[in-house]
């Protein structure tokens, strides 16, 4: 580059490096890149770091054992030394990682490691803790994986045995039709037993998550906070972030698939990297977010720990040394301290019988109520005034029409409605006070039993359903 520049000769390209050219107003992305052979690579070099001078009882070191992404398909991610998606996969051999390993622990006097990875294989995070048990090493580390059905209780266990301390788990949401449409290859349900087997075997759980996935309803928004409440006892800290929309991605590249219909950036961002898009459909009104951060906030209060400032984010170490020191639930119990006490999930036992309220009416529309209600919400006027006005009109028609399939609604109060999944409705029809939590989902099917007791307590959780006194 410095020589490109020197001869002030036309631009070339670079392996590795994206330049922007000012006068033209161009970014120049490298024909090819470089990927480095990690088995060539040695230890990371803490040389000149003063170490003891950093606020932490012990030094907590990173080390990459591996590097891109295995999976290489989530359609929101792109990351690592690529144009698109994500860097390809590649990993150490077993031997030379625990021989890296070896040499920071001696050099540093440290036995604690951060192996900071896109995301590790499963096969390889079992693979390191059988081979530091196999060599007698007392290393404590925590890794990022994807949730996979390798993580079975008897691995879990050997992989906790192996000094694994805490994992980041990317589930990103808990709905299952976002789950497919960012081809995020998993279910809320595998997600489920992934996050119990670790925690079950005293590895705490980091759950990274996201709101606002393009066409995400506030009904699959919820789902995920659902989720998070549910499975409390089995997550240590989670996280809750926003979609951001990254070049490179699936997403970028065919938004109309994902009902984007503008991108654009904003003045002097020369990289073009802060991607702002609309969607076609509002699909949350002003009433749906206000609802969701009340939720939100329900449950992350159970996880601020106010008077604790170094512990807290997730992949942050001084976390890491707080759950090894006090144990993976340490964040929840210090909150415990504080009056914010949340009441325990509404959950149907086996033999429970599930009852549909008297004052709920349920009802199948093929248009959007959030959407309705955003327009009215926009143009202050009441619903008659609304749909007189020409121009609410004329959205209101542009909304309903392209709205794809026949919706089922259930008319909590006046003024209040839950979106609900079309299967929902026989399920609630057998909420008649006569059968069991337990009969209704064996009649329906007994094979989807997770998922069937996930629609119950969900329904009774938002006062749907009542229990059978
Ligand atoms: S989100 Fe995680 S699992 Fe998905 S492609 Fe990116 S790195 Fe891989």
């Amino acid at each position: 580059m410095i020589q490109q520049l020197k001869s002030r000769q036309q631009y070339q390209p670079i392996v590795n490096t994206i330049l922007y050219d000012r006068k033209s107003d161009q970014v120049h992305y490298p024909s090819k890149n470089i990927v480095e052979n990690l088995d060539h690579i040695p230890p990371p070099d803490y040389d000149g770091y003063p170490l003891n001078l950093y606020l932490s009882p012990k030094p907590v070191l990173p080390y990459a054992p591996t590097r891109g992404c295995y999976w290489n398909r989530c359609a929101f991610c792109h990351y690592g030394a690529t144009q698109k998606g994500t860097a390809k996969y590649r990993e150490k051999k077993l031997e030379q990682m625990i021989a890296d390993l070896d040499i920071l622990a001696e050099k540093y006097n440290t036995n604690h490691f951060a192996f900071s990875v896109d995301v590790m294989a499963p096969k390889t995070v079992l693979a390191i803790a059988k081979e530091l048990i196999k060599h007698n090493r007392k290393y404590l580390w925590s890794t990022d994986i994807r949730v996979d059905d390798l993580f079975t209780r008897q691995n879990c266990q050997i992989i906790k045995q192996g000094g694994c301390l805490s994992v980041a788990i990317g589930l990103e949401s808990a709905c299952q039709r976002i789950l497919e449409l960012m081809d995020k290859g998993i279910s809320p349900y595998q997600a489920q037993d992934c996050i119990h087997n670790l925690s079950s075997a005293g590895i705490s759980t980091q759950i990274m998550t996201f709101l606002n996935f393009p066409t995400e309803t506030a009904r699959e928004a919820m789902e995920t906070i659902q989720f998070i409440r549910l499975n409390m006892s089995d997550i240590s800290l989670f996280t809750m972030g926003d979609f951001v929309l990254h070049h490179g991605s699936k997403i970028f590249e065919n938004p109309e698939k994902y009902g984007i219909d503008r991108i654009y950036f904003p003045k002097n961002d020369d990289f073009k990297l802060l991607t702002q898009y609309t969607e076609k459909r509002h699909t949350k009104s002003e009433r749906d977010k206000e609802q969701i951060e009340s939720a939100y906030a329900d449950i992350a209060v159970q996880y601020a720990p106010q008077d604790f400032p170094f512990v807290g984010g997730v992949s942050n170490n001084h976390t890491l040394l707080y759950f090894e020191r006090f144990g993976k639930d340490i964040l929840k119990q210090l909150n415990s301290n504080t009056d914010d006490t949340i009441s325990e999930p509404k959950t149907f036992k086996r033999h429970d019988i599930p009852v549909m309220r008297p004052e709920i009416k349920a009802m199948a529309a093929n248009y959007c109520l959030s959407e309705i209600e955003d327009v009215i919400e926009r143009n202050p006027l009441n619903l008659e005034q609304s749909l007189h006005n020409r121009q609410i009109n004329c959205e209101l028609n542009e909304s309903t029409k392209t709205y794809p399939q026949k919706t089922m609604y259930l008319l909590i109060q006046s003024m209040n409605w839950l979106e609900t999944p079309q299967h929902a409705s026989f399920l609630l029809q057998m909420c008649n006070g006569k059968n069991t939590a337990e009969d209704i989902i064996n009649m329906i099917s007994p094979n989807a039993w997770d998922m069937l007791s996930t629609v119950l307590n969900s329904l009774y959780s938002y006062n749907v359903l009542d229990k059978k006194q």
